[in-house]
């Protein structure tokens, strides 16, 4: 039995040479697919399903794709523009871990971010991008 499943890996794998594979792009259409999936069981979005049926398609297709470079281009213009909104969810969960040390404000100047240490009372601070100064209470 374990030979049947080792031939069997060894199949799977040769199977996938030269295919892209699973993505980025293709793990974010999989998991789109299962919460349209999931909202499709509310009545009146029963329609939903055959989104689902063509998200999941999509995503299928691009991991068994052997069309690699274009598959990349996809998935590189796909990671561009996740970029922004997952640089945005990191800060936010950084600044909620460290809500109880650390204070975080924008800059007047330029909107970058900073931080101060909370309780050493008022802080002189000095933007490193832009330079601007401000006055803030820790
Ligand atoms: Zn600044």
């Amino acid at each position: 039995m374990r030979g049947f499943f080792e031939r069997l890996q060894w199949r799977m794998a040769a199977w996938m040479q030269g295919r892209n594979g699973v993505d980025g792009l293709s793990n974010f259409l999989m998991g789109a697919g299962l919460i349209l999936l999931i909202l499709s069981v509310i009545p009146g979005l029963d329609l939903l399903s055959w989104v689902v049926l063509a998200v999941l398609a999509v995503a299928l297709f691009r991991s068994f794709s052997k069309n690699i470079v274009a598959r990349s281009k996809e998935n590189a213009a796909f990671e561009q523009a996740v970029q922004k909104p997952k640089r945005w969810l990191a800060l936010k969960r950084k600044a909620w871990a460290n809500r109880k040390t650390t204070r975080y404000f924008k800059c007047q100047g330029c909107g970058t971010v900073l931080s101060v240490p909370r309780g050493k009372g008022t802080l002189r601070v000095v933007c490193p991008k832009c330079k601007t100064e401000t006055t803030k209470k820790s």
